[in-house]
This record gives structure tokens, sequence and C-alpha cells, in this order.
């Protein structure tokens, strides 16, 4: 792996020609990624920023943040709402698809935009804010069911807010009492690890099970101020998952996976889900087959403890929920050994 450049940024860079300022993209690419931004926003921290190889066009870790023209494309297949959250949406900010969990979309905004976002039409800087009215709606909504047993709070990036604001909310659902867990979605440890403060991780405390799900993709994203961010987490008492998105050009090889998953356990977090691409608009180049997707998955398994494996899982389009994707191991009579091989395995003695 190339030793990262360490560029001196002050800021996140949130247009094409800052991006060309900082020598992440061609000058003479910035009119295209200008029309990129009219529709997809931008922002690179400089904790990623400095991830990034400006020498490497392939650099696994720009692919993820860097815009390119290629996000104008869309294929026949792509959708506005790719995993169908608006049909599931009893008030505004609130997706309820599961009988026992619902997603509170707390904060619309992100620290960086990833070009494969799956919620890339509704993410952004400027979007509707869960606060006020509307924020007591959607915690009405979950007092008034008693069937909701988890919250995952997400958006954008909830861990967008402020401590304080942070800490009202926890307390507000840690007062329903039949909600038992609670889980943050944040890329934040890995994209702007300064904002994971002690004081923030102490705001999520409350006397329920608290999960946070941090999402990363690229072993060289899990750099030591990112490690420091997730064990003042663990710190404050926290429990850690991951998720991962199978991404081309990103880590879909075996051996960035297995990076990957040995950083985030190594990091004390127990790796989730890997997800397969979702159908999101002008991302069809960040695409495997669920095929190609599956022989990955398989040789993780050969060669990585259990400690991490995530499952690799699909969203169904249009809102049909998460599948796992795993080979079928079970045959007639037999199961498939991590080599491929085909073992027999008797069935339960009869009568
Ligand atoms: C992913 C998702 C969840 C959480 O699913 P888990 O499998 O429990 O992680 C809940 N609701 C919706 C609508 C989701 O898309
Ligand atoms: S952090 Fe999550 S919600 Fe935000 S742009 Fe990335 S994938 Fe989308």
């Amino acid at each position: 792996m190339p030793e990262p450049l360490r560029l001196p940024l002050a800021r996140t860079l949130r247009d094409a020609s800052a991006l060309a300022d900082a020598g992440l993209v061609p000058r003479e690419a910035v009119p295209g990624l200008d029309e990129v931004a009219a529709r997809y926003a931008i922002a690179v921290t400089p904790a990623v920023a400095a991830l990034v190889d400006p020498g490497d066009p392939l650099d696994p870790v720009a692919r993820q943040y860097v815009p390119t023209a290629e996000e104008l494309v869309r294929a026949p297949e792509d959708r506005d709402d790719p995993i169908g959250d608006r049909r599931h949406a009893p008030v505004p900010g609130l997706v309820h698809r599961h009988r026992d969990r619902v997603l509170l979309l707390l904060h619309h905004s992100c620290p960086v935009y990833c070009r494969f976002c799956f919620r890339r039409e509704v993410v952004g800087p400027g979007g509707p804010a869960l606060v006020g009215e509307a924020l007591d709606a959607a915690l009405a909504y979950v007092a008034a069911h008693e069937e909701i047993w988890e919250v995952v709070l997400t958006g954008g990036d909830p861990f967008m807010v402020s401590p304080a604001r942070a800490r009202e909310v926890t307390a507000r659902l840690a007062a329903i009492p039949h909600v038992k867990v609670l889980r943050w979605h944040t890329r934040v440890p890995v994209a702007a690890p300064e904002r994971v403060s002690e004081e923030f991780a102490a705001a999520l405390k409350c006397d329920r099970a608290v999960f946070v799900a941090v999402h990363a993709n690229h072993p060289r994203e899990l750099t030591p101020e990112a490690r420091a961010a997730c064990r003042r987490l663990v710190a404050a008492g926290h429990s850690l998952v991951s998720q991962s998105v199978l991404l081309r050009g990103v880590n879909d090889d075996v051996a960035t996976l297995e990076a990957l998953m040995r950083a985030l356990v190594e990091t004390g977090i127990k790796p989730y889900y890997l997800h397969h691409p979702d159908l999101a608009p002008g991302t069809a180049h960040f695409r495997l087959s669920i095929e190609e997707g599956r022989a990955l998955a398989d040789a993780l398994r050969a060669r990585v403890s259990g400690l991490g494996q995530p499952t690799y899982v699909l969203d169904v389009p249009d809102g049909y929920g998460k599948v796992p994707l795993g080979r079928d191991v079970v045959l007639d009579g037999a199961v498939r050994d991590l080599a491929g091989e085909t073992r027999p395995y008797p069935p339960p003695p009869t009568g």
C-alpha cells in the first residue's frame, strides 16, 4: 500500500474548484464536476483528504468521496428511492418497515458525501431537520407503538448533531419504556474523528443498550485517529458494530476485505453487515454481480476468524427488506466445506 500523501488541509472541500485547488481532481474536470455537484452534494473532510494518494488514479479512498462525471450516467435499473424508504414512512423522518424497529432520520447532512450513497437523493446540506414539532411527532409515533423495541438513528449522519442535541434525543428515547435498544449509524468516526469527543460519547449514554454502527469500506480508513474515536465510544460503554458496502474499485478483492475486517475487529468493532451496493442513481460504476460478491464472502469466510465475518446482505429494491446472500451450503444429505468440496452429513435418526 502506498504511503498516503498528507495534504495540509484546514477545512472541508465542498465544490469542484476546491477539489482542484487541493490537487484531488484535474483543473479541466471542474466544469463537468460542477454539473455533478448541482445534483449531489460534495464534502471531503481534512481527515479523508489526508488519506488520498493524489498520484494514484485508482485510489480506493478517493473513489469513495471524490466525485466523477460517471455519476451523471443514469442506468435503466437506477432508482431515486432504491430501498423504498418512502413507502414505509408513517410520519416525516421515520421509517417503519419492520415490526420491532424504526429508523429515525435525525439529521440530513453528513461529514462527507459518499459517491455511492443509497440516500443520495435526500441527504445533503440544507435538508429538512428533525427538530421541534417534527421530532415531537416522530417520538410520539415511537411512544404510541409498543412493538418498537429498537430505534436506529440515521440520516444523513446523526453524529453531526451537537452533544447537547444527542443528549436530549437520547434522554427522550430512553424515557419510552418499550424502547430497549438505541443504534446510531455513522460515518463520523472515520470521516471526522475529532467530532467524537468524550463529551459526545457521554451524550449517548443511557440505561438502554447503545450500539454504534460505524461505516467503513477500506482498511486505510481505520487511521489511528479513527481508532481513537472508536475507543472513546467503547470507553463510554457503547457496543460497536460495522457496516461496509461492497464496492467495485474500492474493496472488491479478498485481500482488501480481509484487511478491513481485521482492522475493524482490532479496533473493537464487530463486523455486522457487508452490503451489496444499492441501485442508487449514477452509481452503476460501483456495482458488481451478486455472484462476485458471494465468491468474495466465501473467500473471506475461509481466511478470517468468525469475529471478522459480516453478513453479506442485499436490501431488496423498493422496500422489501434485507436478505442474506451467502452461498447455499446445504445439499441433499451433504454440506459444502470451506474449500467448496461436498462432504456427506447424515440426517437425524428417524423413529
Ligand atoms: C436496514 C434497516 C433496518 C435495520 O435492519 P437490521 O437488519 O436490523 O440492521 C431497519 N429498518 C429499515 C427500513 C432498514 O432499511
Ligand atoms: S455517510 Fe451515509 S448517508 Fe452520508 S453520504 Fe455516506 S452513505 Fe450516504
